[in-house]
């Protein structure tokens, strides 16, 4: 270990503190977008729809500790299943670090600034529509590939 080096970078993420872990995640809301499964193959297909709980322009949760009472599927990544979800960006900083890469430069902990990765267009913000405003029979229609 080097004095340049920092703690997300000299720990492993099971070493890490509840904060710790909490502070790596990056905001890009990426993971609330709405997805479609294929149930003859089980392909997962995204959108640009996010959960109806995110808010666009903040790229946050608006009820970070109810949400589970509202949008039951809502998955709480932690050190066990990092791994297991297949359909994370490759942008995630829980991936990122669990595969030995570093954070980007627009990363807050390393910018010092969380509307950084805002303006590197690395959020969702201003690509993406609420599901509140999206009828169901319409998902399909907004199926997209995401570049991350
Ligand atoms: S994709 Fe990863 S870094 Fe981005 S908001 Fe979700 S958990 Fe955080
Ligand atoms: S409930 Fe909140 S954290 Fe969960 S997917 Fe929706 S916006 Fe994201």
């Amino acid at each position: 270990m080097t004095s340049e080096q920092s703690w997300w970078q000299t720990k492993s993420l099971a070493e890490m503190s509840e904060p710790e872990w909490e502070s790596l995640c990056d905001g890009c809301g990426k993971c609330c977008l709405v997805k479609l499964q294929d149930y003859d193959n089980d392909d997962i297909y995204f959108t640009n729809v996010t959960c109806e709980l995110l808010d666009t322009e903040s790229c946050q949760c608006s009820d970070y500790a109810g949400r589970h009472a509202i949008v039951t599927d809502c998955i709480k990544l932690d050190r066990n299943n990092i791994n297991e979800i297949s359909w994370l960006p490759q942008s995630c900083s829980y991936r990122l670090l669990d595969a030995g890469l570093p954070l980007p430069e627009w990363h807050h902990l390393r910018s010092g600034d969380r509307q950084t990765l805002h303006s590197y267009g690395a959020s969702l913000r201003g690509k993406v529509i609420s599901e509140r405003f999206v009828h169901d029979d319409d998902i399909e229609d907004h199926i997209i590939k995401w570049i991350d």
